[in-house]
């Protein structure tokens, strides 16, 4: 495994990885993952993963996840467009809907992702999109969006093969998580992610969040593998998805990487 993986969405920020991030970069760097993109989730970490961005030499977005959306005010819109301009910030999100806990209300919400629309309308930056348990509202908000929007990635895409298909005939990038490798949530993705085109697909760990072994039974996974996920465990979810779709890896971390470059406008 030579070949270099870019892990889309890392939540670097996340307090289990603070004083940690050089160990956790040093070791995805090991296993090749050579790139990642730090996602912001309020003002406070966006302005973060920008600062941790420009240190390691990667990319980061700023914006508000929809459980944050209720700590959206008068500012945030002013903030983020100032954020926005700095070079390394390449996309407009995490945002989007998720009404499976409703930490925001839906009402709030709908109001905030259409602040992001606008940012990245405004900006010509891709939208970087969280969606669960959302997917009639967000697919006709993107439908009626996508013309004017320049590229929009729908991350950790766990929906069914209809969703997956609407999504891809509105050219959306999609994301793959480490569900993929969960016997119990994942297994129906198995079925149908080799209907995403090569020039569509991204894969990401979401971490700490969503670990590829939380149903694993090898005896070598710990259960602190189970719990707290990182980008060196990418791996495990590129040779998933390339199982999967009946492609070798090395095919899986060319093409990933390529739309890596192609989605957030890289060199
Ligand atoms: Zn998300």
């Amino acid at each position: 495994m030579s070949k270099n993986l870019v892990d889309i969405c890392v939540n670097l920020t996340d307090e289990v990885f603070s004083g940690n991030e050089d160990s956790i970069i040093e070791e995805a760097n090991q296993k090749n993952i050579t790139k990642m993109v730090l996602v912001g989730n309020d003002l406070k970490s966006s302005k973060k993963c920008q600062r941790l961005a420009q240190r390691y030499n990667f990319y980061s977005t700023a914006g508000y996840h929809p459980h944050n959306a209720k700590e959206w005010d008068e500012n945030s819109y002013a903030e983020l467009q100032k954020l926005i301009k700095c070079e390394n910030v390449r996309a407009v999100g995490e945002c989007g809907l998720d009404f499976n806990r409703n930490f925001s209300s839906p009402e709030i919400q709908h109001e905030v992702f259409a602040k992001h629309i606008d940012l990245a309308k405004e900006t010509g930056l891709p939208l970087f999109v969280h969606e669960r348990d959302a997917f009639h509202q967000m697919h006709k908000i993107l439908s009626e969006n996508i013309n004017d929007c320049k590229k929009v990635v729908v991350h950790c895409f766990t929906g069914t093969k209809n969703a997956l298909e609407d999504y891809l005939s509105l050219g959306i990038y999609i994301g793959l998580t480490g569900w993929i490798c969960d016997n119990r949530r994942g297994k129906h993705l198995r079925d149908f992610i080799n209907i995403i085109p090569d020039d569509k697909l991204l894969i990401e760990t979401d971490s700490p969040y969503l670990s590829p072994f939380v149903s694993s039974r090898e005896s070598h996974i710990t259960s602190e593998m189970k719990r707290f996920n990182k980008p060196a465990y990418l791996t495990e979810i590129a040779k998933t998805v390339a199982k999967y779709r009946n492609q070798s890896y090395d095919h899986i971390c060319d093409i990933t990487y390529k739309n890596y470059t192609n989605l957030f406008g890289i060199n």
